[in-house]
């Protein structure tokens, strides 16, 4: 089923899953809110939007989701420019290396303050505007979120409270026509594991180490993702809500 001419907010849209998922929802004419703190990457991904469709209609917002007028901005200026919102794609995240014993307070917050107060918070301003075109909500979770992984703690904390977030905010918002579901990838290369903390041999260690715990023999791929999104986020998916779908190549 087509998004055409649906207004789509991408959290997170500057590099890795976003890009590829604003990429990919360009290329089926919505119209795109890219969202992201870096400048010149979101430039970089709305040229690769008008490769992938030259009409397409975008809007670029810098913005730092932890921040609250932030948040308030992204959603003025989406209303401001389209009138409506009809898909949220909560993407953006982090990732910070640490365990009990060497996580501080301050890497803590900023884990959690960036993958679910954010959620939360665009959430519920978006809310109001989904309620009245019936849309949809697709928060990118994590595999880490329904099963543990070592040595990223306050990671896996978050992105199950992320599942958590995505089966109640799903009773809630049934009634009033709008779903609410989650992605959770296995591991997909893109900056998050060096941005977190990983060296490069570390990183390669942690592919090929993936290669086993992934049935499917390989990390996955950002479409892959975005495709997931795009099913979880059009009529395709009209008696999915509250799921959690694991994208993760059968990871065990
Ligand atoms: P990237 O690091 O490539 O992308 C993360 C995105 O989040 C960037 O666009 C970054 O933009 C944005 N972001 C981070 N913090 C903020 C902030 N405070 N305000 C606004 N934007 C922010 O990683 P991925 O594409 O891999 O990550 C996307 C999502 O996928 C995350 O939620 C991650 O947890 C999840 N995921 C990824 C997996 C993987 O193996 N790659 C596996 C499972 C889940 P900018 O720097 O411009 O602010």
């Amino acid at each position: 089923m087509s998004i055409k001419g649906l207004v789509a907010i991408i959290t997170g849209a500057s590099s890795g899953i976003g890009a590829g998922t604003a990429i990919f929802f360009a290329e089926l004419d919505a119209k795109v809110v890219l969202v992201g703190r870096n400048k010149e990457n979101l430039t970089t991904v709305a040229s690769k939007c008008y490769a992938a469709n030259k009409d397409v209609n975008l809007l670029t917002i810098v913005a730092d989701v932890t921040n609250d007028s932030a948040i308030k901005k992204i959603i003025d200026d989406t209303i401001n420019k389209f009138g409506q919102i009809d898909i949220l794609v909560n993407n953006a995240g982090v990732i910070s290396k640490g365990s009990i014993e060497n996580t501080s307070m301050e890497q803590y917050d900023y884990v959690m303050n960036t993958n679910i107060r954010s959620i939360y918070n665009l959430t519920m301003q978006a809310v109001p505007h989904l309620i009245k075109t019936k849309g949809t909500i697709v928060n990118v979770s994590s595999v880490n979120g329904m099963r543990p992984f070592c040595g990223v703690l306050a990671y896996c904390v978050s992105k199950t409270a992320v599942d958590q977030f995505t089966r109640c905010l799903a009773l809630e918002l049934a009634p009033k026509g709008v779903r609410v579901n989650s992605v959770n990838p296995g591991v997909i290369e893109t900056e998050i594991h060096k941005r977190g903390g990983m060296n490069e041999e570390e990183y390669q260690k942690f592919l090929k180490h993936s290669q086993t715990t992934h049935a499917l023999g390989r990390a996955g791929t950002v479409e892959e993702i975005a495709r997931t999104i795009h099913f979880l986020a059009s009529s395709d998916s009209s008696y999915i809500t509250g799921a959690n779908v694991p994208v993760d190549g059968g990871r065990h």
